[in-house]
Formats: structure tokens, sequence, C-alpha cells
């Protein structure tokens, strides 16, 4: 990214902060993806019960790792290769106190837009942990709703049903094609977080770098 981009970027993500706190949600500004770990993990004490949603992001900025090696009663859902395991965590994620994610996209009025699969990560966004943590990076930001969903399912999707090798019309041609197959379609929750109706919970990282799909 050349330095006029990332200036024209940093512009953009100072209006979506502004947009989030208008929600009641913080945001915080992070220049690259190293600064965005630290101000998670300042935001998380010592001790605390961390979960994680499914998230290219989270792996890609290294936030996963440094909560493997910090002093957290952290679980990733998604490192149990048993599904019965993996399912159960993902229900006890729904209990912890810190739970961190990526969004799929947020909109320059700070909308968070989120298209899931099986709903946890939507399921504890909404409700459960007591903190939840965005890490964003700048290419989720979007003019609207619609261009929200439009990013989600022609841009995200082929690339995560490629990663988790779903036979979707996204995976084999490039375009969506609105399935409904068991086994296989990711799109199966729409949900825009609007407003935080409890203070102190939503955490927005806005890190302008690219990160995950
Ligand atoms: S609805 Fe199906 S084809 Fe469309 S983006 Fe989602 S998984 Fe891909």
């Amino acid at each position: 990214m050349d330095k006029n981009e990332k200036a024209a970027n940093k512009v953009k993500i100072q209006h979506v902060i502004k947009a989030l706190e208008r929600r009641n949600m913080a945001s915080y500004y992070c220049e690259d993806s190293q600064e965005a770990v630290a101000k998670a993990l300042e935001m998380i004490p010592e001790g605390a019960k961390v979960a994680c949603g499914g998230s290219m992001t989270l792996a890609e900025a290294g936030l996963k790792e440094a909560l493997k090696e910090g002093e957290y009663d952290f679980t990733d859902p998604f490192s149990f290769l048993d599904a019965e395991k993996s399912m159960e965590a993902r229900r006890q994620a729904l209990l912890s106190d810190v739970f961190v994610t990526s969004a799929n996209a947020v909109t320059l009025d700070g909308e968070i837009v989120n298209i899931d699969g099986t709903g946890n990560r939507m399921a504890a966004v909404i409700f459960g942990p007591k903190k939840v943590i965005f890490i964003v990076g700048v290419n989720k930001l979007v003019l609207s709703e619609k261009d929200a969903v439009d990013r989600i399912k022609n841009d995200a999707c082929s690339p995560n049903c490629i990663r988790l090798n779903k036979k979707t019309p996204c995976a084999l041609t490039g375009k969506c094609g609105n399935c409904l197959s068991r086994g296989n379609t990711v799109c199966c929750h729409t949900v825009t977080t609007r407003f935080s109706s409890i203070d102190d919970r939503m955490h927005v990282i806005l890190v302008n770098e690219k990160l995950g799909y």
C-alpha cells in the first residue's frame, strides 16, 4: 500500500470511528496488526476466560498465538479436530468473559455486518460474553449495508469456501449462487449490529492494513 493510499485509509477509518462511537461502540485506530494485537491484549485482563470466532484476520494478525502464549484461559473452538468437541467449545464460548472476532464488513456509517454459517460467532456477538473485541482490516470497510452483503458474498465467501473445501457456487465459479446446500453453504445468518445497548461491551479495533477476506 503506498503512502497516499495509507493516508486516505486513515481518513476513512477516522470517519468510521466517529460513526461507531455514536452507536455506543468504542473504537480505535491502529497503524498495523502488531499495534492491533497490543491494543486487544491491553483490554483483556489476565486470567480472563477468552474465546474466539472463526477468523482469518485473528490468525493473520497474530492474536490467537498471543492469547495462547499469554496468561489467559483461552479456547479456540476451531482448534478441535473432533466435531462434537468443537461444537461444545462454541457453546461454552457464549459464557466467556471476552470474545474476540473479526467482522465481515463495517459500513462508513458504523454498522457491523456479518454472515455466518453455524451462527456461533453471531450468537456471541449479540449476547453472552461480557466484552466483544473486533479486529477489522481496512479492506472490510464499505459504503452501505447492501455493499457489505455484496462484499461478503462475492469477495469473502469464495476464498473462504475454497479454504473450507465447500462445494458452493461461489467456490466453483467465483459468483454467489444463493445456494441452499446442507453442509456446504456458509451463508445462513445475516446480522447487522447497529447499536450496543450495553456500555463498554463492544470494542472495534480498525487496522490500516489488509487483513482476512
Ligand atoms: S450463498 Fe452460497 S454461493 Fe452464495 S456466497 Fe454464500 S456460500 Fe457462496
